[in-house]
């Protein structure tokens, strides 16, 4: 039929038109070079596909391997011998199992916060950040949501949601002068942004705590990247440095990197039980969907204890021997810094031959390119592991170094944190 009408997008905050376009390309090439959709079985920390290729995953964000720990496994097994269900399906709200609040309350503890469990990080931040918009988490005010420009996916996704219920802005990365001059202007004001960035910025949290002091800005942090890997008892990179962690704090954090389980928590201190329920009847999918299962939880409540324990030190250390020893062979410009992720910088037209090679050679690491990422800044992505032996790390530093990757000078400058 002709003159039915197509509907026309608005595109105020996404765009799959273009994103597909462009990052399917890219997954297109990775592909077929045999760098993406690997199927492989994990055996004792080695990789191997079907056709018995073996090789070691440097791009892997359980940094402390506590996903794969005896205890977590064991706990995982425990929860549901003891609570004899995996998900008993009603909304958490009207009757639940008292297995998630054993681990909301263990985690609470660790993290010297309420916890809120959910699924995902993702699920978290979609479903609190538009009960952030409309005033229910805060004081009633509705606020002016300024989202980083890097902010992480999880977050920036929630941007139509919160568009329907108050005005929202997104900032240049981490520009402090926009959110004073934005506090100066509006009675409330919110800042979305990652604690720790996936390339190893932090997020400046303690000029952002003078703004909480001078303004009463809110600030929601996901520390998705920094929580157990850093920090006593592995409280992660925001809740060691703000000294603000009262109701103008809110940090999300995913349990699947370093922590090694499954799931999220929400972490918020100096907010009325109220706000609590508002946040389980309330918050999207933590409302109307599943909760955690009880192999989960019983998996987190044994890393939880794992991280009162100075086996976390001993992992945390490990980690950062093994970002050492990487630094010490391989330049790149996080280098020096605490945070496990490496770019190391290659071509545009080198990278996926590279990322082929060094696959060859029994080490998997993530090529990204452009169109993915800006023109000129493609690289290896590799993630060290508390996991690997040095002799891994060695091994792949050698290898990184034949495919053109920048070697370290032998005595390298002070880079600081
Ligand atoms: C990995 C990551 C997530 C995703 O966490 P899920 O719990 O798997 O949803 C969210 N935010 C940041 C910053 C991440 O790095």
């Amino acid at each position: 039929m002709t003159g039915l009408k197509t509907p026309q997008p608005t595109n105020r905050f996404r765009n799959n038109a273009k994103s597909v376009d462009i990052g399917n390309s890219f997954w297109k090439i990775s592909e077929r070079n045999g760098l993406a959709g690997i199927v492989a079985e994990l055996d004792d920390g080695i990789l191997r596909t079907g056709v018995g290729h073996e090789f070691v995953n440097f791009s892997c964000c359980s940094y402390l391997d506590l996903d794969s720990h005896p205890k977590v496994i064991e706990g995982a097994v425990a929860a549901l011998r003891t609570y004899g269900v995996l998900d008993h399906c009603i909304p958490r709200s009207r009757v639940q199992i008292p297995a998630l609040l054993e681990l909301e309350t263990s985690l609470g503890e660790l993290f010297a916060a309420d916890a809120v469990s959910a699924v995902s990080a993702s699920v978290a931040s979609a479903g609190l950040l538009p009960l952030i918009a409309s005033g229910h988490v805060g004081d009633g005010i509705r606020p002016l949501m300024i989202f980083d420009k890097n902010c992480h996916v999880s977050m920036a996704q929630a941007k139509p949601l919160c568009a329907d219920e108050t005005e929202i802005v997104t900032c240049r990365h981490h520009d402090l002068d926009f959110i004073e001059d934005r506090c100066k202007e509006y009675a409330r004001v919110w800042y979305i942004c990652d604690g720790s960035d996936s390339l190893g910025g932090y997020a400046p949290v303690k000029e952002l705590a003078d703004l909480q002091d001078r303004y009463g800005l809110q600030v929601f942090y996901d520390d998705s990247h920094s929580v157990s890997a850093f920090g006593t008892r592995g409280i992660g990179y925001v809740r060691s440095t703000s000294p603000a962690l009262d109701d103008r704090t809110i940090t999300v954090t995913t349990l699947n990197k370093a922590f090694g389980t499954s799931g999220a928590a929400i972490l918020l201190n100096g907010h009325p039980q109220e706000t609590l329920r508002i946040i389980e009847r309330f918050a999207g999918a933590l409302s109307y969907s599943q909760p955690l299962n009880t192999a989960a939880v019983g998996a987190g409540l044994a890393s939880a204890e794992i991280h009162r324990t100075d086996e976390l030190i001993t992992l945390q250390r490990r980690l950062q021997d093994r970002i050492a020893l990487f630094d010490s062979r391989i330049a790149t410009s996080q280098s020096g810094n605490t945070f496990p992720i490496r770019l190391v910088p290659m071509d545009d037209s080198e990278v996926i031959e590279a990322g082929r090679r060094v696959f060859e050679a029994g080490f998997y690491v993530s090529p990204v390119f452009f169109p993915i990422v800006a023109r000129g800044t493609a690289g290896l992505r590799v993630m060290l592991r508390a996991g690997h032996t040095d002799r891994q790390v060695s091994e792949l530093c050698a290898v990184l170094e034949e495919v053109g990757a920048p070697s370290a000078t032998p005595v390298r400058p002070e880079t600081g944190a």
